[in-house]
């Protein structure tokens, strides 16, 4: 196995910076950029070690994106199960009161807390 591999941007090779300049003289062409395996130690799964950057990812998705849903279409909901708890906390908000003042006063506010049950 190589320790590169080219960006799989669709388009990587049209982007115009000099990084993807090569050749000599009038030989001179844009080229798709070389990639080093391992560059971000497998940050994302590796992801990167395949795209140059995002712009060339989701030209990839874009061009792709049928062939990838094909490889593992949702056909349903997925659900993952939780405990939902109630909490009441002191907090405040602030009025206006009789002396057209803004003045802070305390309720009893409720927070929804999500729990995974597993
Ligand atoms: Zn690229």
């Amino acid at each position: 196995m190589s320790d590169y591999n080219w960006c799989h941007g669709p388009h990587c090779h049209t982007n115009q910076t000099q990084s993807r300049v090569r050749g000599s003289g009038d030989n001179k062409v844009l080229r798709t950029i070389k990639i080093k395996h391992g560059r971000y130690n497998g940050y994302q799964n590796g992801i990167w070690d395949y795209f140059c950057n995002q712009s060339c990812l989701m030209d990839f998705i874009r061009e792709h994106l049928s062939s990838l849903i094909a490889i593992a279409p949702r056909r349903e909901a997925l659900e993952t199960p939780i405990k939902v708890v109630k909490e009441k906390y002191e907090s405040y908000r602030y009025e206006w009161n009789s002396n057209n003042e803004h003045e802070r006063v305390p309720y009893t506010a409720t927070k929804t807390i999500i729990k995974n049950s597993s």
